[in-house]
Order: C-alpha cells, then sequence, then structure tokens
C-alpha cells in the first residue's frame, strides 16, 4: 500500500484561513498526511493573509527561509495559497522561482489536478473566485486541533468594500452555507467530543439561506446549531454593526449555550473617518446597538477593531475613537495603525497622509487605553463564581489548568483530575487586564 506523502501547511492571518487549510487538508486526504516537522515534507502550502501591509511582509520573510528547503530536497514542492496568492497571482511564479502552486481560497477543490501538473513539471496556478462556493460537502481534517474548540465556515467571502479593505477582492462575492451541512457539522463534532464551536464569515450577520421560498437567517441558524445539545457552547465571529439585529440579541438571551460574547468591529469613533472608510453606519447607530446588548444581555462582553491614523484623520478623529472606546467599555480589542492596500478605494482614491510617527503615537494611545478598559472589566469579575470549559494546562505551570468563560475570557486555576472540555465553576480571586484568575467551587 503506497504511504501517503507528507504535507507541511503553514497557516497566516484570520481564524476563515485557519479553516480553510483544514479543507485544503480535506481535500488532498487521499494522497497527503499533515506533517508538522517541515523538513520532512513534500509539498509546503503557505495559506497567506494579505489584510495589512506587515501580515504580506511575514510571508516574504518566511519564503525566503523555505525555499532553502529545496536546495537539500530537490523534489520539494512550494505552494502559495489564500488572499495573498489570490491578490497577486501570476506575479508569485514570475517574481518567485521556488514557487511551483499558486491557488486562491476558491480553487481548494482544484488542488489534486494542480498537483498533478506540478508532478509534470509544470507550474499551476488557479485565483479564479466563485460565486456559489462554499465547501459545504467538504468535512475539514483539524489536524491541528486541540479537540474541544472547531471552527466552522458558515459563509464565504464579503461585498461590504470598506474602503481600506482588500477582502472583497481576495476572497470574492458573500455567499452562505446549506444550514443542514453546517448543522451536520456541528453535530458531528459534537459527537467526537468537541464542546465549543465558533461559526465563522468575514460578515455572520448577513447569512441568509434562501430554499423553497424558505428563508433560514443567522439569528435561525444560531438557534439550529444551540438547540444541538446544551453542552456545546456556540460562538461567532465576525460581526459588522450595521446587520447587528435585534433577532440576533433575542436568541443569544434564549440560549445559555450560547456565549455571551460580541466582537463588533467599529474601527473609529468619527462619524467623518467612519464615512470615510465607507462602514456604511454612524456613531449613534453603533452606540445604539450597543445598549441594546447591554440593555438585553446585561453580563455580554464587547470587543471589536480599531484602526488608528487612516487618511486625513484629525486629533479630533482620533480624540472621537478614544470616547467611544471609554462609552462602550470594550473587554479586549484588535487595534492597527492604518496602511494602504493595493486595489482598494482608499489606495486609489485617498492618500496615507497621517505621518507614520503619529500613526504610532495614536495606535499606543488606543492600546494604552483599552489596557485599562480590560482591567476595570476584570476587576468587576473578581468575587463571582463563573462557567469555565476547560482546555488544558496554563502555559506558564503545569499545576495551573486555564479555560475561558463566556465572556471569552481567559480563566487560570489550581489543575483539578478534569479533562479538557469539562465545564467547571470557578470562583474569581485575582486579574490582570488579560487574566482572571480563581479556584474550582464544587
Ligand atoms: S466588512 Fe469591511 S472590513 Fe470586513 S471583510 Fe468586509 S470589506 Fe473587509
Amino acid at each position: 500500500m503506497n504511504s501517503k506523502k507528507k504535507l507541511h501547511i503553514e497557516t497566516y492571518g484570520c481564524q476563515m484561513n485557519f479553516s480553510d487549510s483544514e479543507i485544503v487538508m480535506s481535500v488532498l486526504a487521499d494522497t497527503y498526511e499533515y506533517t508538522s516537522d517541515i523538513k520532512s515534507a513534500d509539498l509546503i502550502l503557505i495559506n497567506t493573509c494579505s489584510i495589512r501591509d506587515n501580515a504580506e511582509a511575514r510571508i516574504w520573510n518566511r519564503l525566503r527561509e523555505v525555499r532553502s528547503l529545496k536546495k537539500r530536497n530537490k523534489s520539494l514542492k512550494i505552494g502559495i495559497i489564500g488572499c495573498m496568492a489570490e491578490r497577486l497571482k501570476e506575479e508569485w511564479l514570475e517574481k518567485e522561482p521556488s514557487i511551483d502552486l499558486v491557488v486562491g481560497p476558491d480553487a481548494y477543490r482544484d488542488l489534486p489536478k494542480l498537483l498533478q501538473t506540478v508532478a509534470d513539471g509544470e507550474n499551476a496556478i488557479n485565483t479564479i473566485l466563485s460565486e456559489e462556493e462554499t465547501y459545504a460537502d467538504i468535512l475539514p481534517v483539524r489536524y491541528n486541533s486541540n479537540g474541544i474548540s472547531a471552527f466552522i465556515s458558515i459563509m464565504r467571502g464579503c461585498q461590504n468594500f470598506c474602503s481600506y479593505c482588500v477582502v472583497p477582492y481576495t476572497r470574492g462575492k458573500e455567499r452562505s452555507r446549506d444550514p443542514k451541512s453546517i448543522v451536520n457539522e456541528a453535530q458531528q463534532l459534537f459527537n467526537d467530543g468537541y464542546r465549543e464551536i465558533t461559526l465563522l464569515g468575514q460578515n455572520v450577520n448577513s447569512f441568509l439561506w434562501n430554499e423553497n421560498e424558505e428563508e433560514v437567517h443567522f439569528w435561525d441558524l444560531m438557534a439550529m446549531v444551540a438547540k444541538i445539545n446544551p453542552l456545546l457552547r456556540i460562538r461567532f465571529a465576525t460581526s459588522h454593526p450595521k446587520d447587528l439585529s435585534n433577532e440576533l440579541i433575542q436568541i443569544i438571551t434564549r440560549f445559555p449555550n450560547i456565549c455571551k460574547s460580541i466582537h463588533l468591529p467599529v474601527q473609529s469613533g468619527s462619524n467623518n473617518m467612519l464615512k470615510k472608510m465607507n462602514r456604511k453606519y454612524t456613531r449613534e447607530w453603533y452606540l445604539d446597538r450597543i445598549a441594546e446588548i447591554k440593555k438585553q444581555i446585561p453580563d455580554c462582553s464587547l470587543s471589536t477593531d480599531i484602526i488608528a491614523g487612516f487618511c486625513d484623520e484629525t486629533e479630533q478623529d482620533h480624540q472621537d475613537t478614544l470616547n467611544m472606546m471609554r462609552e462602550v467599555g470594550y473587554e479586549a480589542a484588535f487595534m492597527f495603525k492604518y496602511s494602504t492596500r493595493p486595489g482598494t478605494l482608499a489606495h486609489t482614491k485617498f492618500e496615507d497622509n497621517v505621518p507614520e510617527d503619529l500613526k504610532i503615537k495614536r495606535l499606543q494611545e488606543i492600546i494604552n487605553l483599552q489596557q485599562e478598559l480590560s482591567l476595570i472589566s476584570n476587576k468587576k469579575d473578581l468575587g463571582k463564581t463563573m462557567e469555565v470549559m476547560i482546555e488544558g494546562f496554563s502555559k506558564r505551570s503545569k499545576e495551573h489548568q486555564f479555560g475561558r468563560n463566556s465572556q471569552n475570557k481567559v480563566t487560570v486555576f489550581p489543575k483539578t483530575n478534569l479533562e479538557k472540555g469539562t465545564y467547571v465553576q470557578v470562583k474569581i480571586t485575582e486579574c490582570s487586564a488579560a487574566t482572571l484568575k480563581g479556584f474550582v467551587v464544587e
């Protein structure tokens, strides 16, 4: 029996990319098996991200390291997949002689055929975007999983065309996946011992499936998945504030196993910037959504994405962002300085005119404020007892286990003899901006 070839996948960027790498592993499962040892690989695939300059710079650096492996192993094949493959297309094969294969996010089904072309000694490329592809019938191979938490991609693409964003160009039009295939995958995961799933999409709130004049909206899908089993925790990412519905907020209140944490990227607190970013909502609309969440789900944690130094951003715009952060009181945030992305509206129409040192200064102010807000939020949890799902042993001490509560807060406690995936009640006694600490109460 021919033994399988060795495939080493490296994944960069967002959760969608990690979910895609599991799809890729499944598409190639007949001929390849995963190896974490890059030196023993027959094929190396780098799943790339194009969201910011430094994301792409990381890939070029990594490629410089990887290409030397070809000197030692002449039959080694290297492929670039994901958003940067889609953005640069043939340029890869022109610019980078060590690359044999370039595959965009919608062309992973074509991998076996493309690899045959490479085996025949030619380069291969497929970066055609699709309006239908959702890989609904492909069961991901969770080759790098902790066995209890998993991503399920429920839709692909985005057409919101925020002026700074490259995603609509690298991932194509929005399309939702058949809800039956999503519920089946979630049920299978639960049967396999998984106890937490994250429903993934660029903008999950606009999930919509039509069949026989029957519409399945995101909140319907959330209820369908939550009904699988009360022991299966449900998380979701990423939401667009313009589509955050009251129906979804209601569903989150109805199911205890839907986690009380919402990631709602705001990007800026200034209406001028929100308009220029083409975010399609105002500061007032956003704060109204936040008020509704806080009214209906008082213990809900809120996290966000913020861009510092977008084109024409004034000091007042920046202050509006800081005020927005204080008003919401975010538990956590992903914070970046603006970097122009080729091909986007901002790249062609606006000037990237906020000086680099000012971008860095404003970003630092945002990071410092978020540190304060995270600590304020965690201090409010002192003395409370919270349900935590055990995820494993703390990186810092084998005498401690860790997990996250429904609010997605990392919680550390003295180890138990309980295995990961088990729910425990933890009394919170200490905290930092990043972590809650406590002990398990029976
Ligand atoms: S919603 Fe905007 S920022 Fe998010 S992926 Fe779509 S275009 Fe990009």
